[in-house]
Order: C-alpha cells, then structure tokens, then sequence
C-alpha cells in the first residue's frame, strides 16, 4: 500500500489501482481508477468529461440515459472526442467489453462497434439497434444483431475482470 498523496488534489491518498464507484445524475458510474490519482479526482474527471464531450451526444434525465449514436458516428473514427465518449459510455454500463448478456452487431463475422476495432458489445437493445442503423443502415452486405446468452470460456477470467 502506497501513501502517496495525490497529483492533482495534493491532499488525499492517491491509493492503488482499483474499480471506483459512484452515482451521477441518478446513473451508477464503475471504472479502473489508476493509482496516480485519488478516487475523488477520478470522479472529478470523469464528471468534467461528461461535460465537456457529450452536450449533445448522450444526456441523462430521470436516471435513464439517452445516446445520439448519429451525432456520436458523425464524429471522425479515432479521434479523441470519440474514443473519450465511448469509454464514458463504457464507465455509464451502455457499452461493455463483456459479452455475456449483452448485445452485438454482427457483419461479415466481425464484431462491428463505434470504436472500429476489437470487441465491444452493448448493454441495451435500442443502443444495438440505433448504431447499427446509422452505421450500416445504407450497407449492401447484410449484418444483425444478437443477443449473447450464453459464453463457455476455455479460461477463466481473473475474479477481477475488465
Ligand atoms: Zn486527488
């Protein structure tokens, strides 16, 4: 156990690398903090973000969320405001890297995904449905959604996870 203080705030333990939690806006927020930084400043940064990234992209009334995935697709692939907003995403339990119960896009084979690459599923139907209409509604290849019940693994995972 490491009693560094803290970088950014110079007054709380920065601590280890660990999962924080906490609620915004009526929305329970889960991710790896790192151990540079205190848990309070990784919630601070993450509401920050929140702000400055998505006015338009997602917003949150009466603890449900709603994303505009034709704003979010309108955005470059790569670029840093996207991959920011994908990852809020990820911290707000819409998109996960898990696959279990959860839902998927599928094209020719491949996992298809607003960060246009590896593997990433999401949590609820609508958000599955309304991506994979903007992104391929005018595709001539055929592609669909599935919902993932089951995963036999030939490993298992750490309890931890990811
Ligand atoms: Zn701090």
């Amino acid at each position: 156990m490491s009693d560094k203080k803290c970088p950014s705030c110079k007054k709380n333990v920065a601590g280890e690398t660990e999962i924080v939690s906490f609620e915004f806006q009526g929305i329970k927020v889960e991710f790896r903090k790192f151990g540079f930084q205190c848990a309070e400043c990784a919630q601070k940064d993450f509401e920050k973000k929140f702000i400055r990234y998505t006015p338009r992209e997602i917003s949150i009334s009466n603890g449900r969320i709603d994303v505009n995935w034709e704003d979010i697709l309108s955005l470059k692939k790569k670029s840093s405001k996207r991959e920011v907003i994908l990852f809020l995403l990820i911290d707000l339990g819409v998109l996960s890297h898990s696959s279990l119960g959860n839902w998927e896009v599928v094209a020719c084979n491949l996992n298809i995904n607003p960060l246009g690459g590896g593997e990433l599923f999401f949590t609820r139907r609508e958000d599955a449905e309304s991506f994979a209409k903007s992104d391929l509604g005018a595709a001539l290849y055929p592609w669909e959604i599935r919902h993932i019940d089951q995963v036999i693994k030939s490993f298992e995972e750490s309890a931890a996870g990811g």
